[in-house]
């Protein structure tokens, strides 16, 4: 069974992470640029 995985991109700074939640968790933060997950996208596969 394979397990999905959603993909964010950082819309400041153009960094990916993968996780296997659709939503990423209130305090979320990019590790680059530290902004919060109101500045990320879901990259549609
Ligand atoms: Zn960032």
């Amino acid at each position: 069974m394979a397990e999905e995985t959603y993909t964010f991109v950082c819309t400041v700074c153009g960094w990916e992470v993968t996780v296997d939640t659709p939503e990423l968790p209130d305090d979320f933060v990019c590790e680059v640029c530290g902004v919060g997950p109101e500045m990320f996208e879901l990259v549609e596969d």
